[in-house]
């Protein structure tokens, strides 16, 4: 007779943020443990921590993305909506000067989640984690691997609390530690070559208070966003105000090198009156301050080329920012971590145990960030002493031609409705920038457009609703 003795196979994940979340819940579909190692405590709850700064600010998370994750995930929408996140349909509850002109309020085609990032990030780590099987070692920080070239037999990891370090063995390492990654120093180590490495930096800064909705508009109120018209050339300036739980607007003002938003209370509030449009600054004049200014600079277009990689480790693979990470201007960089631990799931259903896993999970993860990437550095690199150091040959190119074809679309989707739902599923990451040249968008282009709004297209009864008392129901 004989036994077969079937191994248990494990996963290492390094980094817990929502990128490693998202990793570890699709390797548990073909692995039968996986480890999370990060660096920080983890918070019991909708809390902020040290490791995601970022969390302080304004975070769109499209519904190309959260769709992903509630597949990945189910019950996730239900959960965030449950814990007051809003469902801003797009562009029905959208306020929004766009470079172009003011958006027409067409019915929902997309929408995004607009909640607190530690609202979003607990949801879905408490939805990862309920799988026993997935296990975090906090307070513990990735320094080196171990292996060769051809394969990662182990992670040194050191344990911040004592300070020992141990190896892990593991059947699959995925590097989810984020846009400070050191991935390319370690595989150094191993005499593999680092990544190619484009960078476009735009030098954005971001500031960002939290408000208490004024009047009647904690329930609901669009989210309302202005930008400044990067054709000018001039350093570009954002302002949003994002509804969120617990009848709270984050406010998040940034701008291009140049242009950077102050973290002093009278310079932000002076910057919001300097936008396009003064509408942010007289909403926000009506609303109650509930936290001092909080400020960010690490925002470039970062991206790594790991496909390129001819020589790597057949069972290592990076993904979320630590691949790209994108100017968070556009809302992308969740929604990319999603498309690409989708990725990543399909290319382990198809090679995993196959020496192919690698190279092809980080094509398959390339692509998911393809369109965020040229969707964001197109943009960029038009605003004054953007710092470019790019291989992109897009960015050559292809740039003037694409400027014109964008500017053509996005004028044309503030007020023609088949060409604005193909935008807004182009902006959502749910539908290929290539869609932007189907024959329905290129048909509504030759029918001619009507003009756009020319004032910000809040309604009386928001109006109303924002200036009204605030116990008045
Ligand atoms: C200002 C700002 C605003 C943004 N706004 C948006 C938005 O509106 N919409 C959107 O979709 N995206 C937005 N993003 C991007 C978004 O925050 C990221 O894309 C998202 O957090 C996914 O990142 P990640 O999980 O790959 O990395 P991170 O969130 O950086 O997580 C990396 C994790 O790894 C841990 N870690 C790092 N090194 C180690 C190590 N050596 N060992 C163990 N652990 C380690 C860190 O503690 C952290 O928990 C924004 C980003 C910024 C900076």
């Amino acid at each position: 007779m004989t036994l077969s003795v079937t191994r248990t196979t494990h996963g290492l994940v390094l980094g817990g943020g929502l990128a490693g979340m998202l990793t570890a819940r699709v390797l548990r579909r073909h692995l039968d443990q996986v480890t999370v190692i990060e660096r920080d405590e983890l918070p019991e709850g909708p809390h902020h921590r040290k490791g995601l700064p970022q969390a302080r600010h304004a975070h769109l998370l499209w519904s190309g993305g959260a769709r992903l994750i509630e597949s990945l995930l189910p019950g996730t929408t239900e959960r965030l909506q449950a814990a007051g996140a809003r469902r801003i349909g797009v562009y029905r509850d959208m306020v929004s000067l766009t470079a172009y002109g003011w958006q027409q309020r067409f019915p929902e085609t997309q929408f995004l989640f607009a909640a607190s990032r530690p609202l979003l990030d607990w949801t879905v780590r408490d939805l990862t984690l309920a799988d026993r099987q997935i296990t975090v070692r906090s307070r513990t920080e990735a320094v080196a691997l171990l292996g060769d070239a051809t394969r990662v037999t182990a992670v040194t990891v050191r344990d911040l609390d004592q300070d020992t370090t141990t190896d892990l063995t593991a059947d699959l390492v995925v590097d989810t530690t984020g846009r400070g990654s050191r991935l390319g120093k370690w595989l150094d180590a191993l005499d593999v070559p680092a990544p190619q490495e484009d960078v476009v930096d735009s030098g954005i800064t971001y500031a960002t208070r939290v408000y208490r909705a004024p009047g009647r508009t904690a329930d609901s109120f669009p989210m309302v966003s202005v930008h400044s018209d990067y054709r000018t050339r001039e350093p570009g300036r954002f302002g949003l105000i994002l509804p969120v739980e617990d009848g709270q607007w984050i406010v998040t003002l940034s701008g291009t090198r140049g242009s950077e938003p102050p973290t002093d209370v009278d310079g932000f509030t002076a910057f919001a009156k300097d936008l396009a449009h003064p509408l942010i600054s007289e909403l926000i004049g009506l609303a109650t301050p509930l936290t001092p200014v909080q400020g960010s600079r690490s925002t470039a277009n970062r991206r790594r080329y790991y496909e390129r990689d001819t020589v790597r480790p057949e069972n290592l693979i990076a993904l979320g920012d630590a691949v790209a990470g994108f100017n968070p201007v556009y809302g992308h960089g969740m929604s990319a971590a999603a498309r690409s631990a989708a990725a990543l799931d399909r290319a382990l259903r198809r090679n995993l145990g196959t020496p192919e896993l690698a190279a092809a999970a980080q094509r398959g993860i390339s692509r998911a960030v393809d369109d965020p990437w040229n969707l964001a550095t197109a943009q960029d690199v038009f605003y004054p002493n953007c710092r470019i150091q790019a291989d992109d040959p897009r960015l050559e190119e292809e740039l003037n031609s694409q400027e014109r074809f964008t500017e053509l679309v996005c004028t044309a989707g503030l007020n023609t409705a088949p060409v604005a739902a193909a935008v807004a599923g182009v902006s959502a990451l749910a539908a290929p920038a290539t869609s932007l040249q189907s024959p329905a968008v290129l048909g509504a282009l030759r029918g001619g457009t009507t003009p756009a709004p020319d004032a910000p297209t809040l309604t009386d009864e928001e109006w109303a609703r924002v200036n009204a008392p605030a116990d008045q129901d």
